[in-house]
């Protein structure tokens, strides 16, 4: 945290599976933090995805990888809440676990692009907004594209400055643009299935864990 910079007193969470974390997750939380200015930002990795087929590597090497990753920069942590519960992960659930614990401070829920387009679809999601602000990160090949039912929210509840984001506890939605990297960990698991060297695309030490581990080592047919 650079001096002279006077700090939100929010939480701001960045969730996702990081299966593996890359490059583009970690430039869009270094800039999302930097404008939110945040004293508390987090990567939160999901333990057991309910919204997707599942994960390629066990949670507990996708919090190693983030961990990994993260090492170098302290006003990055992890939240390891998902992780560390059994059984199915929503978001309703872990934002009022952090809830609990934040009072009344501003809770901040940051996606890419195309998560935010697929909200309608998350477990009991209108109440996500009863207990953070969402903000939407760009992200490459993904537009803006809400849904009836989310699409009325967003338009309610949109906001143009971050500090109207610090100014109540939780429902309102700012779109920020970060600089787009084409990176997905789809991607990144295919070159690694197919033997292909995906270097550059993440950090280098969490290469050579999947490298050490064997992850992500599948035919390529079954990506
Ligand atoms: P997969 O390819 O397995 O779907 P992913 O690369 O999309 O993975 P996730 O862990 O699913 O990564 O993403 C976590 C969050 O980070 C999501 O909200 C996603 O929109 C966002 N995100 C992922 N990659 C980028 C990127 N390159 N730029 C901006 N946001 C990103």
């Amino acid at each position: 945290m650079s001096a002279g910079v006077t700090r939100n007193q929010a939480i701001a969470v960045f969730g996702g599976t990081f299966d593996p974390v890359h490059y583009g997750h970690l430039r869009a939380a270094a800039e999302v933090a930097e404008q939110l200015k945040v004293s508390d930002f987090r990567l939160l990795p999901a333990g057991q995805p309910p919204h997707r087929e599942g994960t390629w590597a066990d949670a507990y090497h996708r919090l190693a990888m983030l961990e990994l990753a993260l090492a170098p920069y302290p006003d990055l942590t992890v939240d390891d809440r998902e992780v560390r519960r059994t059984g199915p992960s929503f978001m309703v659930d872990t934002l009022a676990s952090i809830r609990r614990e934040a009072g009344d401070a501003p809770l901040i829920l940051c996606l890419g692009q195309d998560a935010a387009n697929g909200l309608n679809r998350w477990h009991r999601w209108r109440e996500l907004f009863d207990l953070a602000h969402l903000v939407v990160m760009t992200r490459p090949r993904s537009r803006p594209r809400y849904p009836e039912d989310l699409g009325e929210y967003v338009k309610r509840n949109k906001v143009r400055r971050t500090r109207d984001l610090m100014d109540s506890p939780h429902g309102l939605m700012r779109h920020v643009e970060v600089t787009q990297l084409a990176i997905s960990s789809t991607d990144i698991r295919r070159q690694l299935a197919a033997g292909r060297d995906p270097r550059f695309l993440l950090p280098a030490t969490v290469l050579a864990y999947v490298r050490k581990h064997g992850l992500y080592v599948l035919p390529e047919s079954s990506l």
